[in-house]
Protein backbone atom coordinates (compact mmCIF):
# COMPACT_ATOMS: atom_id res chain seq x y z
CA UNK A 1 0.00 0.00 0.00
CA UNK A 2 1.27 3.04 -0.77
CA UNK A 3 -0.09 5.86 1.92
CA UNK A 4 2.80 7.28 3.30
CA UNK A 5 4.12 10.36 5.35
CA UNK A 6 2.06 12.56 7.25
CA UNK A 7 2.52 15.96 6.30
CA UNK A 8 0.96 17.55 9.50
CA UNK A 9 2.44 16.05 12.80
CA UNK A 10 1.08 16.69 16.25
CA UNK A 11 3.94 17.93 19.28
CA UNK A 12 5.08 16.48 22.30
CA UNK A 13 2.36 14.22 24.00
CA UNK A 14 0.51 13.48 21.08
CA UNK A 15 0.86 10.09 22.32
CA UNK A 16 -1.88 9.93 24.93
CA UNK A 17 -4.90 12.18 22.98
CA UNK A 18 -6.77 10.61 20.63
CA UNK A 19 -4.70 10.55 17.69
CA UNK A 20 -2.14 9.06 19.28
CA UNK A 21 -4.66 6.04 19.88
CA UNK A 22 -6.12 6.35 16.64
CA UNK A 23 -3.10 7.17 14.28
CA UNK A 24 -5.95 7.83 11.24
CA UNK A 25 -7.30 11.34 13.09
CA UNK A 26 -3.78 12.03 13.37
CA UNK A 27 -2.94 12.15 9.39
CA UNK A 28 -4.36 15.63 7.72
CA UNK A 29 -7.87 16.32 7.35
CA UNK A 30 -8.11 16.12 3.58
CA UNK A 31 -6.69 12.45 3.75
CA UNK A 32 -9.15 11.60 6.35
CA UNK A 33 -12.03 12.44 3.84
CA UNK A 34 -10.45 10.65 0.86
CA UNK A 35 -9.99 7.53 3.13
CA UNK A 36 -13.47 7.82 4.62
CA UNK A 37 -14.88 8.32 1.10
CA UNK A 38 -13.10 5.71 -0.61
CA UNK A 39 -14.22 2.98 2.57
CA UNK A 40 -17.75 4.22 2.33
CA UNK A 41 -17.99 3.57 -1.36
CA UNK A 42 -16.72 0.09 -0.62
CA UNK A 43 -19.17 -0.84 2.04
CA UNK A 44 -21.93 1.02 -0.50
CA UNK A 45 -20.87 -1.07 -3.64
CA UNK A 46 -21.22 -4.32 -1.28
CA UNK A 47 -24.11 -4.02 -0.15
CA UNK A 48 -25.94 -3.10 -3.80
CA UNK A 49 -24.29 -5.81 -5.11
CA UNK A 50 -25.17 -8.16 -1.93
CA UNK A 51 -28.83 -7.09 -2.51
CA UNK A 52 -29.06 -8.23 -6.46
CA UNK A 53 -26.61 -11.42 -6.60
CA UNK A 54 -27.66 -14.30 -6.31
CA UNK A 55 -26.00 -17.35 -4.56
CA UNK A 56 -24.55 -20.56 -6.50
CA UNK A 57 -22.28 -23.41 -5.31
CA UNK A 58 -20.23 -23.53 -8.49
CA UNK A 59 -19.51 -19.93 -7.34
CA UNK A 60 -19.01 -19.92 -3.90
CA UNK A 61 -16.11 -22.98 -4.42
CA UNK A 62 -14.42 -21.18 -7.33
CA UNK A 63 -13.94 -18.26 -4.38
CA UNK A 64 -13.23 -20.96 -2.16
CA UNK A 65 -9.93 -22.32 -3.79
CA UNK A 66 -8.91 -18.83 -5.12
CA UNK A 67 -9.05 -17.66 -1.49
CA UNK A 68 -7.46 -20.96 -0.36
CA UNK A 69 -4.27 -20.29 -2.51
CA UNK A 70 -4.16 -17.00 -1.51
CA UNK A 71 -4.20 -17.94 1.96
CA UNK A 72 -1.08 -20.93 1.34
CA UNK A 73 0.53 -18.12 -0.39
CA UNK A 74 0.26 -15.86 2.54
CA UNK A 75 1.56 -18.38 4.62
CA UNK A 76 4.27 -20.15 2.28
CA UNK A 77 6.05 -16.45 2.79
CA UNK A 78 4.84 -15.39 5.92
CA UNK A 79 8.33 -16.21 7.76
CA UNK A 80 10.11 -13.87 5.20
CA UNK A 81 8.37 -11.03 6.86
CA UNK A 82 7.24 -8.48 4.88
CA UNK A 83 9.07 -4.82 4.75
CA UNK A 84 7.29 -1.98 6.64
CA UNK A 85 5.73 1.08 4.74
CA UNK A 86 5.05 0.51 0.86
CA UNK A 87 5.04 -3.27 -0.55
CA UNK A 88 4.24 -5.02 -3.00
CA UNK A 89 2.98 -9.08 -3.64
CA UNK A 90 1.48 -11.09 -5.84
CA UNK A 91 -1.77 -12.03 -4.45
CA UNK A 92 -3.76 -10.01 -7.20
CA UNK A 93 -2.91 -13.46 -9.52
CA UNK A 94 -5.91 -14.86 -7.00
CA UNK A 95 -8.08 -12.10 -6.77
CA UNK A 96 -8.17 -11.10 -10.78
CA UNK A 97 -9.30 -14.75 -11.63
CA UNK A 98 -12.16 -13.70 -8.91
CA UNK A 99 -13.15 -10.57 -10.31
CA UNK A 100 -12.65 -12.14 -14.00
CA UNK A 101 -15.01 -15.37 -13.53
CA UNK A 102 -17.56 -14.26 -11.05
CA UNK A 103 -20.57 -11.83 -9.80
CA UNK A 104 -18.73 -8.09 -8.89
CA UNK A 105 -19.91 -8.63 -5.45
CA UNK A 106 -16.80 -11.53 -4.80
CA UNK A 107 -14.40 -9.19 -6.11
CA UNK A 108 -15.15 -6.78 -3.67
CA UNK A 109 -14.91 -9.63 -1.37
CA UNK A 110 -11.60 -10.91 -2.05
CA UNK A 111 -9.48 -8.52 -0.83
CA UNK A 112 -11.23 -7.80 2.54
CA UNK A 113 -10.16 -12.05 3.69
CA UNK A 114 -6.57 -11.93 2.41
CA UNK A 115 -5.70 -8.24 3.78
CA UNK A 116 -7.44 -9.51 7.00
CA UNK A 117 -5.07 -12.25 6.46
CA UNK A 118 -2.08 -10.21 6.05
CA UNK A 119 -2.37 -7.88 9.05
CA UNK A 120 -3.26 -11.40 11.81
CA UNK A 121 -0.78 -13.86 9.68
CA UNK A 122 2.03 -11.27 8.42
CA UNK A 123 2.42 -8.15 9.44
CA UNK A 124 -0.06 -6.03 11.66
CA UNK A 125 0.24 -2.39 10.76
CA UNK A 126 -1.87 0.36 11.24
CA UNK A 127 -5.50 -0.40 10.60
CA UNK A 128 -6.73 2.19 8.29
CA UNK A 129 -3.77 1.13 5.69
CA UNK A 130 -5.07 -2.34 5.38
CA UNK A 131 -8.70 -1.09 5.53
CA UNK A 132 -8.02 1.35 2.80
CA UNK A 133 -6.15 -1.11 0.84
CA UNK A 134 -9.30 -3.59 0.75
CA UNK A 135 -11.32 -1.19 -0.08
CA UNK A 136 -9.21 0.58 -2.86
CA UNK A 137 -8.28 -2.81 -4.60
CA UNK A 138 -11.77 -4.05 -3.84
CA UNK A 139 -13.22 -1.24 -5.97
CA UNK A 140 -10.84 -1.65 -8.95
CA UNK A 141 -12.06 -5.03 -9.03
CA UNK A 142 -15.06 -4.71 -8.88
CA UNK A 143 -15.00 -1.93 -11.87
CA UNK A 144 -12.89 -4.70 -13.46
CA UNK A 145 -15.25 -7.31 -13.10
CA UNK A 146 -18.42 -5.63 -14.62
CA UNK A 147 -16.46 -4.26 -17.00
CA UNK A 148 -15.68 -7.72 -18.21
CA UNK A 149 -18.94 -9.09 -17.74
CA UNK A 150 -20.14 -6.43 -19.82
CA UNK A 151 -17.82 -7.21 -22.67
CA UNK A 152 -17.96 -11.14 -22.38
CA UNK A 153 -21.52 -11.86 -21.81
CA UNK A 154 -20.48 -15.19 -20.47
CA UNK A 155 -17.32 -15.14 -18.34
CA UNK A 156 -16.36 -18.53 -18.21
CA UNK A 157 -15.99 -18.75 -22.09
CA UNK A 158 -12.37 -17.80 -21.17
CA UNK A 159 -11.53 -20.91 -21.00
CA UNK A 160 -12.23 -22.16 -24.49
CA UNK A 161 -9.64 -20.49 -25.97
CA UNK A 162 -10.96 -18.08 -28.11
CA UNK A 163 -8.76 -14.68 -28.46
CA UNK A 164 -11.95 -12.55 -27.30
CA UNK A 165 -12.47 -13.18 -24.21
CA UNK A 166 -8.99 -13.47 -23.46
CA UNK A 167 -8.94 -9.85 -24.82
CA UNK A 168 -11.29 -8.57 -22.65
CA UNK A 169 -9.72 -9.89 -19.64
CA UNK A 170 -6.53 -8.28 -20.54
CA UNK A 171 -8.37 -5.26 -20.87
CA UNK A 172 -9.30 -5.48 -17.27
CA UNK A 173 -6.74 -6.49 -15.51
CA UNK A 174 -5.20 -3.37 -17.02
CA UNK A 175 -8.65 -1.41 -15.78
CA UNK A 176 -7.83 -3.06 -12.45
CA UNK A 177 -4.22 -1.95 -12.22
CA UNK A 178 -4.77 1.86 -13.55
CA UNK A 179 -7.62 1.97 -10.91
CA UNK A 180 -5.75 0.56 -8.36
CA UNK A 181 -2.88 3.03 -9.03
CA UNK A 182 -4.92 5.97 -8.90
CA UNK A 183 -6.53 5.47 -5.89
CA UNK A 184 -3.16 4.89 -4.06
CA UNK A 185 -1.64 7.70 -6.00
CA UNK A 186 -4.43 10.53 -4.80
CA UNK A 187 -3.81 8.83 -0.94
CA UNK A 188 -0.21 8.82 -1.10
CA UNK A 189 -0.44 12.88 -2.72
CA UNK A 190 -2.73 14.05 -0.08
CA UNK A 191 -0.95 12.55 2.23
CA UNK A 192 2.18 14.19 1.21
CA UNK A 193 1.01 17.13 -1.12
CA UNK A 194 5.09 17.77 -1.71
CA UNK A 195 5.35 14.17 -3.93
CA UNK A 196 4.78 15.65 -7.82
CA UNK A 197 2.51 13.92 -9.35
CA UNK A 198 5.24 11.89 -11.34
CA UNK A 199 6.67 10.38 -8.25
CA UNK A 200 3.34 8.81 -6.76
CA UNK A 201 2.26 7.44 -10.55
CA UNK A 202 5.34 6.88 -12.08
CA UNK A 203 7.40 4.18 -11.02
CA UNK A 204 9.26 1.77 -13.04
CA UNK A 205 9.62 -1.59 -11.17
CA UNK A 206 5.82 -1.33 -10.39
CA UNK A 207 4.81 -0.66 -14.13
CA UNK A 208 6.83 -4.32 -14.73
CA UNK A 209 5.11 -5.66 -11.52
CA UNK A 210 1.77 -4.87 -12.54
CA UNK A 211 2.62 -6.42 -16.03
CA UNK A 212 3.57 -9.79 -14.13
CA UNK A 213 0.53 -9.34 -12.25
CA UNK A 214 -2.25 -9.42 -15.32
CA UNK A 215 -0.05 -12.42 -16.74
CA UNK A 216 -0.57 -14.26 -14.07
CA UNK A 217 -4.24 -13.34 -13.16
CA UNK A 218 -5.78 -14.07 -16.68
CA UNK A 219 -3.62 -17.18 -16.84
CA UNK A 220 -5.00 -18.36 -13.59
CA UNK A 221 -8.09 -17.09 -14.55
CA UNK A 222 -8.20 -19.71 -17.76
CA UNK A 223 -7.08 -22.48 -15.43
CA UNK A 224 -9.58 -22.01 -13.19
CA UNK A 225 -12.06 -22.06 -15.82
CA UNK A 226 -11.05 -25.36 -17.56
CA UNK A 227 -11.30 -26.86 -13.84
CA UNK A 228 -10.65 -25.73 -9.98
CA UNK A 229 -8.18 -28.38 -9.36
CA UNK A 230 -5.60 -27.37 -12.10
CA UNK A 231 -5.30 -24.55 -9.73
CA UNK A 232 -2.69 -26.95 -7.55
CA UNK A 233 -0.16 -26.15 -10.87
CA UNK A 234 -0.40 -22.50 -10.55
CA UNK A 235 -0.05 -22.37 -6.65
CA UNK A 236 3.75 -23.61 -6.94
CA UNK A 237 5.14 -21.02 -9.54
CA UNK A 238 3.29 -18.11 -7.81
CA UNK A 239 4.39 -19.26 -4.86
CA UNK A 240 8.19 -18.86 -5.80
CA UNK A 241 7.60 -15.72 -7.30
CA UNK A 242 6.02 -14.07 -4.64
CA UNK A 243 8.48 -15.61 -2.42
CA UNK A 244 11.59 -13.92 -4.58
CA UNK A 245 9.54 -10.33 -5.07
CA UNK A 246 9.26 -10.57 -1.09
CA UNK A 247 13.42 -11.51 -0.73
CA UNK A 248 14.11 -8.63 -3.01
CA UNK A 249 12.28 -6.43 -1.11
CA UNK A 250 13.43 -7.19 2.09
CA UNK A 251 17.09 -7.00 0.54
CA UNK A 252 16.37 -3.33 -0.87
CA UNK A 253 14.98 -2.49 3.08
CA UNK A 254 18.30 -3.97 5.03
CA UNK A 255 20.11 -1.22 2.41
CA UNK A 256 17.83 1.84 3.37
CA UNK A 257 17.48 3.72 6.75
CA UNK A 258 14.09 3.20 7.77
CA UNK A 259 13.08 6.68 8.99
CA UNK A 260 14.29 8.79 5.92
CA UNK A 261 14.58 6.17 3.16
CA UNK A 262 18.24 7.01 2.26
CA UNK A 263 20.84 4.46 2.34
CA UNK A 264 21.55 3.75 5.96
CA UNK A 265 25.73 3.47 7.11
CA UNK A 266 26.37 0.49 6.03
CA UNK A 267 25.37 0.73 2.48
CA UNK A 268 26.23 4.32 1.89
CA UNK A 269 30.03 2.46 2.85
CA UNK A 270 29.76 0.13 0.49
CA UNK A 271 28.48 2.26 -2.26
CA UNK A 272 31.20 4.67 -1.65
CA UNK A 273 33.94 2.32 -1.60
CA UNK A 274 33.02 1.64 -5.08
CA UNK A 275 33.03 5.23 -6.47
CA UNK A 276 36.18 5.47 -5.04
CA UNK A 277 37.66 2.66 -6.28
CA UNK A 278 36.42 3.86 -9.92
CA UNK A 279 37.62 7.92 -9.46
CA UNK A 280 41.38 6.04 -8.49
CA UNK A 281 41.34 4.23 -11.95
CA UNK A 282 39.63 6.81 -13.75
CA UNK A 283 41.52 9.93 -12.33
CA UNK A 284 38.19 11.78 -11.90
CA UNK A 285 37.30 14.37 -9.15
CA UNK A 286 35.44 13.09 -6.38
CA UNK A 287 33.71 14.54 -3.12
CA UNK A 288 32.53 13.60 0.28
CA UNK A 289 29.86 15.93 2.37
CA UNK A 290 29.12 15.39 6.00
CA UNK A 291 26.13 17.64 6.90
CA UNK A 292 24.75 17.83 10.79
CA UNK A 293 21.73 19.21 11.82
CA UNK A 294 22.42 22.36 13.74
CA UNK A 295 21.03 22.12 17.48
CA UNK A 296 19.14 19.48 16.38
CA UNK A 297 18.55 18.44 20.72
CA UNK A 298 16.51 21.64 21.02
CA UNK A 299 13.91 20.38 18.61
CA UNK A 300 13.60 17.23 20.61
CA UNK A 301 13.58 19.26 23.42
CA UNK A 302 10.72 21.53 22.26
CA UNK A 303 8.75 19.76 19.79
CA UNK A 304 9.29 16.04 20.72
CA UNK A 305 11.11 12.99 19.26
CA UNK A 306 7.81 12.71 16.60
CA UNK A 307 8.31 16.15 15.69
CA UNK A 308 12.33 15.60 15.18
CA UNK A 309 11.72 12.42 13.47
CA UNK A 310 9.66 14.17 10.80
CA UNK A 311 12.41 17.37 10.70
CA UNK A 312 15.26 14.26 9.86
CA UNK A 313 12.52 13.23 6.91
CA UNK A 314 12.10 16.60 5.35
CA UNK A 315 15.90 17.31 5.58
CA UNK A 316 16.41 13.70 3.53
CA UNK A 317 13.96 14.92 1.24
CA UNK A 318 15.37 18.20 0.74
CA UNK A 319 18.77 16.87 -0.11
CA UNK A 320 17.88 13.71 -2.18
CA UNK A 321 15.89 16.74 -4.49
CA UNK A 322 18.72 18.41 -4.77
CA UNK A 323 20.63 15.48 -5.72
CA UNK A 324 21.49 13.90 -9.11
CA UNK A 325 20.94 10.19 -9.23
CA UNK A 326 24.20 8.70 -9.24
CA UNK A 327 25.21 11.17 -6.00
CA UNK A 328 25.38 8.42 -3.26
CA UNK A 329 23.32 10.01 0.07
CA UNK A 330 23.23 8.46 3.62
CA UNK A 331 22.00 8.75 6.60
CA UNK A 332 25.38 8.38 9.28
CA UNK A 333 23.59 7.72 12.21
CA UNK A 334 21.36 9.97 14.30
CA UNK A 335 20.88 13.75 13.02
CA UNK A 336 23.89 13.27 10.27
CA UNK A 337 24.12 13.09 7.07
CA UNK A 338 27.01 11.93 4.01
CA UNK A 339 27.09 12.48 0.40
CA UNK A 340 29.99 11.53 -2.00
CA UNK A 341 29.47 13.37 -5.18
CA UNK A 342 31.79 11.46 -8.11
CA UNK A 343 33.01 14.01 -10.54
CA UNK A 344 32.69 16.84 -8.23
CA UNK A 345 35.61 19.51 -7.78
CA UNK A 346 36.68 21.89 -5.09
CA UNK A 347 33.93 24.46 -6.73
CA UNK A 348 31.13 22.09 -7.49
CA UNK A 349 31.16 20.47 -4.07
CA UNK A 350 31.24 23.92 -2.14
CA UNK A 351 28.80 24.95 -4.51
CA UNK A 352 26.22 21.56 -3.90
CA UNK A 353 26.71 21.84 -0.22
CA UNK A 354 25.82 25.77 -0.18
CA UNK A 355 22.43 24.60 -2.21
CA UNK A 356 21.68 21.72 0.52
CA UNK A 357 22.60 24.11 3.24
CA UNK A 358 20.00 27.20 1.74
CA UNK A 359 17.29 24.70 0.50
CA UNK A 360 17.53 23.27 4.27
CA UNK A 361 16.95 26.26 5.93
CA UNK A 362 14.08 27.19 3.41
CA UNK A 363 12.70 24.19 4.55
CA UNK A 364 9.38 23.73 7.13
CA UNK A 365 7.92 21.41 9.25
CA UNK A 366 4.25 22.19 9.95
CA UNK A 367 3.44 21.48 13.30
CA UNK A 368 0.04 22.28 15.91
CA UNK A 369 0.77 26.07 16.34
CA UNK A 370 3.56 27.11 13.42
CA UNK A 371 6.67 25.73 11.78
CA UNK A 372 9.58 23.91 12.62
CA UNK A 373 12.92 25.19 10.65
CA UNK A 374 16.42 24.03 11.20
CA UNK A 375 20.17 24.77 9.57
CA UNK A 376 23.07 22.46 9.03
CA UNK A 377 26.69 22.68 8.95
CA UNK A 378 28.85 20.83 6.82
CA UNK A 379 32.02 19.48 6.00
CA UNK A 380 33.71 19.05 2.75
CA UNK A 381 36.59 16.60 1.59
CA UNK A 382 37.93 16.21 -1.80
CA UNK A 383 39.87 13.20 -3.46
CA UNK A 384 43.53 13.53 -3.56
CA UNK A 385 43.56 16.77 -1.83
CA UNK A 386 42.41 15.42 1.48
CA UNK A 387 43.50 11.57 0.89
CA UNK A 388 42.37 8.59 -1.59
CA UNK A 389 40.90 6.48 1.04
CA UNK A 390 37.00 6.62 2.22
CA UNK A 391 38.78 6.90 5.94
CA UNK A 392 40.38 9.75 5.16
CA UNK A 393 37.81 11.77 3.17
CA UNK A 394 35.69 11.01 6.37
CA UNK A 395 38.18 12.36 8.51
CA UNK A 396 39.10 15.37 6.36
CA UNK A 397 34.95 16.32 6.16
CA UNK A 398 34.55 15.75 9.29
CA UNK A 399 37.38 17.73 10.77
CA UNK A 400 35.98 20.29 8.56
CA UNK A 401 32.10 20.26 9.80
CA UNK A 402 33.73 20.75 13.52
CA UNK A 403 35.33 23.90 12.28
CA UNK A 404 31.81 24.89 10.68
CA UNK A 405 29.88 24.13 14.13
CA UNK A 406 33.01 26.05 15.96
CA UNK A 407 32.24 29.27 13.58
CA UNK A 408 29.08 29.44 14.17
CA UNK A 409 27.07 26.80 12.45
CA UNK A 410 25.03 26.71 9.42
CA UNK A 411 27.63 27.29 7.17
CA UNK A 412 30.22 24.68 4.63
CA UNK A 413 33.79 24.82 5.29
CA UNK A 414 36.83 22.85 3.32
CA UNK A 415 39.55 21.67 5.49
CA UNK A 416 42.74 22.50 4.26
CA UNK A 417 44.75 20.22 1.73
CA UNK A 418 46.75 17.80 2.89
CA UNK A 419 50.47 17.80 1.40
CA UNK A 420 51.08 14.16 -0.27
CA UNK A 421 51.91 11.38 1.52
CA UNK A 422 55.26 9.67 1.72
CA UNK A 423 55.34 6.35 0.43
P1 LIG B 1 25.08 20.52 17.13
O1 LIG B 1 24.64 21.78 16.48
O2 LIG B 1 26.35 20.70 17.88
O3 LIG B 1 25.15 19.38 16.17
O4 LIG B 1 23.98 20.19 18.23
P2 LIG B 1 22.93 19.03 18.21
O5 LIG B 1 21.93 19.29 19.28
O6 LIG B 1 22.40 18.85 16.83
O7 LIG B 1 23.83 17.76 18.51
P3 LIG B 1 23.81 16.73 19.71
O8 LIG B 1 24.82 15.67 19.31
O9 LIG B 1 23.99 17.39 21.01
O10 LIG B 1 22.35 16.11 19.68
C1 LIG B 1 21.90 15.30 18.65
C2 LIG B 1 20.50 14.92 18.98
O11 LIG B 1 19.93 14.14 17.91
C3 LIG B 1 20.40 14.06 20.22
C4 LIG B 1 19.54 12.89 19.83
O12 LIG B 1 18.51 12.68 20.74
C5 LIG B 1 18.95 13.32 18.51
N1 LIG B 1 18.66 12.20 17.64
C6 LIG B 1 19.49 11.25 17.18
N2 LIG B 1 18.83 10.37 16.39
C7 LIG B 1 17.53 10.77 16.35
C8 LIG B 1 16.35 10.28 15.71
O13 LIG B 1 16.37 9.28 14.98
N3 LIG B 1 15.20 10.97 15.91
C9 LIG B 1 15.16 12.08 16.69
N4 LIG B 1 13.99 12.68 16.81
N5 LIG B 1 16.24 12.56 17.31
C10 LIG B 1 17.42 11.93 17.14
MG1 LIG C 1 23.68 18.31 15.28
MG1 LIG D 1 25.66 15.18 15.36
Amino acid sequence: MAVTGHASVKSRGSASTPAGRWPLLGQRRPLVLYLCAIVALDLGAIVLFSATASLRWQDLVTFGALMACGAVCIEASRRLGMPAGVSRDLLSAWWLPVALLLPPLYALLAPIVLQALLQVRVRATVLHRRVFSAAAIGLAACTASVGFHWLAADPWALSRGSAEPILYAVAAAVLFALLNTALIAVAAHTADPDMSWREVLWNRENVLLDVVELCLGVTVAILCGLNEALLVLALPPVVLLQRSLLHAQLQAAARTDAKTGLLNAAAWQREADTEIVRARRTGECLAVLILDIDHFKRVNDAYGHLVGDQVLVGVAATMRSQLRDYDVVGRFGGEEFVVLLPGADADEARQVAERLRMHVRLMAVPVDDGLVRVTVSAGVALMNAHGDELIDLLTAADLALYRAKELGRDRVCVPAAQPPRRS
